[in-house]
Parts: C-alpha cells; structure tokens; sequence
C-alpha cells in the first residue's frame, strides 16, 4: 500500500507556468486561418478595440512583441539619443533591450523590498535627470504611478504582469503616459507571441501605429515590421472574453497559497490589496539556504518552482554597475521563489501545492 502511494506520488508533475488553450481558442484560431486573411486584419482590429473598451476610451496599437511595444512607446513619447530612462533593476532583459533600440541611456534604479515594484525613493536618488521612467507592476503588484511621475516625469506602465488587474478605480494602466502589454507563452493571456501599446493620449498612439504601417507609405522615414498577425489576435481575442474567470481563479489560488505559507515563509506584498491580478504568487524566505530548501521540498513532492529573476539577470549587473548599490535586489534574487499558479492547474493540484507549502519546515 505505501509503495503505491510512492508511486503516485512520483507521478505528480506540475509545471511551473503552462499555457491553457481551451476548445474555444482553437477554433478562434481556426476561424482566422481558414478566413482567407492571415496577416494583420479584421481580428487584430478587434483586439484593439477590446482594450479601447476595457479602458473606456484612448486608442491602442497591437504589435508583434512587448518588447515591440515598450520600443515603440519610447519612440512615441520622443526619446532618444542623450536621454536618461529609468528603470527596476530587479526587471527582465526587455527593458534594457527597447532603452537601447532608441539610443536612450538606461539608468537602473533599485526596488522596494516589500512590493518589489521601483522605488520612488531610490528613483530619486538614483534617476539622475531621467525624463522617462518605465513602471513594472511587478508580478501583477500595481506600482505607485503619481510618485514616480512626480509632476515631471513621464511614465511608461509596463503592464505585461498586469493586464485585467485594477487598482482603486480602474483597470491598471491609465495613470501613466502610455501603458505596454505583453502577450508571450507565459503571460496572463496569450497569443504565442504579441504585444501592445495603450494611451488616453491618442496622437501618440497613432506614432505608434504609423511605425508599424511600414508599407506602401508615400512619405518615407524609418519604419518597421512589428505587426501582429490574424490569428495571433484571433486567440488572444478569445482569451480576453475569459478575463474575468481568469482573475477570479488567480486570485482564489493566491489566496489558498496565502493561507497555507509554512510559518517564516512571507508572499510579495499587495498582491491582494484592491483586485489586483495574481501574475505570479512570490514565496519569500529568510535566506538563500531556506529558499533553496524550499525548492527541493516543493520539487519531491513534483512541483516545479522556479526563481523568477537570477542574479546575473539583474540589469545592473548587466550594465556592470555596482551591485552595492542596488541591495534590495541583490537579495531579492536570493529570497524569492514563484509557486505554480496558471490556469491549468486542478483544484487538486492546487491543494497538493498548499499542502507541500504548509508542511515546510525551516
Ligand atoms: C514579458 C515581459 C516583457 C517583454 O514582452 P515580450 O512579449 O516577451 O517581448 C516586458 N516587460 C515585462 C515586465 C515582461 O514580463
């Protein structure tokens, strides 16, 4: 009897992140390819629209990658050569990648230690003059817009963590200049690839879609191909109808994590503030060795985790600055781990992963 049940334990394997196509995404998918237009259409129109309405008002321009779509919005906002961006060091590679693609210089700033979001105090101290600051809502934590803009700056809410999630009034992404979305494999919704750029200012977005619109132009500049194709939109469209359901389910599992965090363990912060949308569900631990252990213990009961941002990956360190002064996330990368917490997951491997977390001993 107990062999059994080692044996069946042994065949638990769940994923860390894994995306859910459901019967209806398919033949979304299926409708835009056998439509007779695969190309950007009809379905990424449609697409934009949704976050028009979703917003109530402004414009949007759906691309080919967030990255598209955080370069594009910098091009849009007019910065370039000479200019200082800021940005969360404790962020992905992107960010670093779409300052560069526009001659900006990037300047990392460190992050708080509770919501792991920038730091309107560090950005003081260390944005220099940045006229642009890019905000991740960090895991889906929504970040103080109105003190990092400080009445001077402007903003880019990178909101790839976030899309669904509100804050206070309205959905998050309508505080700051211009806000990104990201719809890659791993995201909240998907289309494989994809990504796109919101405002309420509609004169920026419409720089943003004239760069997309690279062909056939009377009048060239410099342009690019960073379109989006039909049936991309078709199963992001598809995923969007599944919003609601998609935050109610993140946030239920989030909250069954919460209440069941072995003691010592701690979650990031304001995940459950407002309605935020769970990106991802952060363990933090005392130490490293505790948060290693963690991980093993997670792994023998065939649960995947997985440390959501490396050392190497800090984009200081990158940039080969001075890891003393960036601590917070310099222990960040030390402390964290990020439980399973997608839409594939069944209410009993849910349970399986509360109980492995509540059983853990430090
Ligand atoms: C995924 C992501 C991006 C980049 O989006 P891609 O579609 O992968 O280019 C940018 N910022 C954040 C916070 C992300 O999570």
């Amino acid at each position: 009897m107990s062999l059994k049940l080692s044996m069946v334990s042994k065949q638990i394997n769940i994923a860390h992140n894994k995306p859910l196509i459901t019967p209806e995404d398919v033949a979304s998918v299926a409708a835009a390819l056998t439509s007779g237009w695969i190309a950007q259409g009809s379905r990424v129109q449609a697409v934009e629209s949704e976050f028009v309405r979703l917003y109530g008002g402004g414009r949007s321009c759906a691309v080919s990658s967030g990255t598209a779509a955080l370069f594009l919005a910098l091009h849009a906002l007019g910065i370039g050569r000479g200019d200082d961006v800021a940005l969360p060091t404790y962020a992905c590679s992107a960010l670093l990648n779409a300052v560069n693609m526009v001659g900006a210089n990037p300047r990392p700033i460190d992050v708080d230690a509770e919501s792991f979001n920038l730091s309107p105090i560090m950005l003081d101290k260390q944005g220099g003059n940045a006229r642009c600051v890019i905000a991740v809502h960090t895991y889906g934590a929504a970040a103080d817009i109105a003190e990092l803009k400080n009445g001077r700056r402007r903003v880019i809410e990178d909101c790839c963590h976030t899309l669904g999630g509100a804050d206070g009034g309205g959905y998050i992404g309508s505080e700051g200049d211009v806000a990104i979305f990201s719809f890659y494999a791993t995201k909240v919704i998907t289309g494989g690839q994809g990504g796109l750029v919101w405002s309420a200012n509609e004169s920026l977005v419409a720089d943003v879609e004239d760069y997309r619109e690279f062909d056939c132009r009377q009048i060239y500049r410099p342009r690019f191909n960073l379109q989006m194709t039909d049936f991309q939109a078709a199963l992001i469209e598809s995923q969007m109808r599944r919003l609601d359901v998609i935050k109610q389910r993140r946030r239920s599992i989030a909250t069954i994590y919460q209440d069941n965090l072995a003691p010592g363990l701690y979650a990031q912060a304001r995940w459950d503030e407002n309605s935020t949308m769970p990106y991802r569900f952060i363990v933090i631990t005392p130490d490293q060795d505790v948060r290693d252990a963690l991980r093993l213990h997670m792994a023998h009961a065939g649960i995947s985790c997985a440390v959501p941002i490396e050392r190497y990956e800090l984009l200081h360190r990158y940039l080969c600055l001075d890891p003393q002064d960036y601590p917070v996330a310099e222990r960040l990368v030390e402390t964290t781990l990020s439980l399973p917490i997608h839409l594939c997951l069944s209410d009993n491997e849910v349970e399986h992963i509360a109980q492995t977390l509540s059983t853990f001993k430090i």
